[in-house]
């Protein structure tokens, strides 16, 4: 993480507060979220952290040492630009319409969670900001209310159509619990991790530029898909309802992987309580098939990665987890072989593809894993 001294070179000035919050890792349950459906996510060790001082006028300064750029606007004149400032105006956005006061304030933005690899750094950024400015400001936001502003930011000023799922997990979570979310009522129920699971998670490398389009489409085709059928959301639906059939195609495949993938979230938060390895990683295996045939999120490089996974004889169980279209896989294995599972399959991935995945979990530590690498 960052040090005292990157925020004072920046700005000639120290820092007032510093907050953070972690990134999440997804076990089960991809595209139920926006569907009012079932998820169960898990936070990582790795967190994006915010270093803030205020300022006496209405002028907002953000940098992040994942970026090379300094940018700033005018509270209250928030404008959208398509970088990725737009998530810092976002929030101020959100606090401003909540009806918030606040000020102007210089900001450094540092992370060690991977950006844009389906373990929802961006969620990470939103939370931690909003803590941030919790303290700065002395705001009254407890963690729900944190969640939901850092939602309405991604999706009504960012203007990706995302469900709740990330921003939850990222205000709510803690190490050592999942936490199993009916996205629909917002209740959340933690679920200790068994200390013998192992949690293998890499990410692909793969850029995912066209992801919030595909991500656009795909929930399209679910409301569509709903509106046919005559209910509020696809969670409403009986999977042996004779009328998803008729549906033109690809939406039945569509209701079928969102109404299996919410049955495999209740039966996998079952398999976790019991400790049932063995159960969670078939989940897994069969949540990615959904998720490759019927769904149609996958790359041939992240189905490579899974496979690779699931031919390990310590796997339990392997699947895409997030959004996508690249992105990070989780697998499941006994707590003791995580580390040898997770530098085996990166190895393998890499001699067939000469990609660099990223190991994420088990993190050897849980800062420095990825360069200060620079995207536009
Ligand atoms: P994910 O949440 O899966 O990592 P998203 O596409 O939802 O992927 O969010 C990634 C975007 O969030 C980045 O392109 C960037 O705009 C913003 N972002 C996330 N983390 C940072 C960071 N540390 N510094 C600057 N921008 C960030
Ligand atoms: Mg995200």
């Amino acid at each position: 993480m960052i040090e005292r001294d990157e925020f004072m070179a920046l700005y000639g000035r120290p820092r007032q507060v510093v907050a953070s919050a972690p990134g999440r890792v997804n076990l089960i349950g991809d595209h139920t979220d926006y569907n009012g459906g079932f998820v169960l996510p898990t936070v990582l060790p790795q967190r994006t952290q915010v270093q803030l001082a205020r300022r006496d006028d209405r002028r907002v300064r953000a940098a992040s040492a994942q970026r090379p750029d300094v940018l700033d606007y005018e509270l209250g004149a928030e404008a959208r630009t398509g970088s990725w400032l737009d998530y810092v105006q976002g929030i101020t956005a959100a606090l401003l319409a909540d009806q918030r006061s606040i000020t102007g304030f210089d900001l450094h933005i540092d992370s060690t969670v991977p950006v844009g690899g389906g373990l929802s750094s961006s969620a990470a950024l939103e939370v931690a900001l909003l803590r941030g400015l919790r303290d700065l400001f002395s705001l009254a936001l407890d963690d729900d209310v944190v969640a939901a502003l850092a939602h309405r930011a991604e999706v009504e000023f960012v203007g990706v159509p995302v469900g709740i799922m990330d921003q939850i997990a990222c205000s709510r979570g803690h190490p050592g619990l999942a936490l199993f979310i009916d996205t629909r009522t917002r209740v959340v129920e933690p679920i200790p991790l068994p200390p013998d699971l192992g949690l293998v998670v890499i990410d692909s490398g793969l850029p995912h530029d066209l992801a919030s389009n595909n991500y656009r489409v795909r929930r399209g085709e679910c409301e569509q898909a709903a509106a046919a059928l005559g209910v509020r959301q696809l969670r409403d639906v009986a999977g042996d309802d004779p009328r998803i059939a008729a549906l033109p195609d690809p939406l039945p495949r569509r209701v079928r992987h969102v109404v299996g993938e919410n049955q495999r979230v209740l039966d996998a938060a079952r398999a976790l309580a019991a400790g049932d390895l063995a159960r969670l990683g078939r989940l897994f295996d069969e949540s990615h098939r959904s998720m490759r045939d019927d769904f149609e999120v996958s790359l041939p490089e992240i189905d490579l990665l899974v496979a690779l996974a699931q031919a390990d004889e310590a796997v339990f169980g392997a699947r895409l987890t997030g959004g996508g279209f690249g992105g990070a896989v989780v697998a499941i294995t006994e707590s003791a072989g995580a580390a040898r599972v997770a530098g085996d399959v990166a190895a393998a991935y890499h001699a067939k593809t000469s990609r660099r995945p990223m190991i994420v979990l088990p993190s050897l530590r849980a800062s420095a894993t990825r360069p200060k690498d620079v995207e536009s």
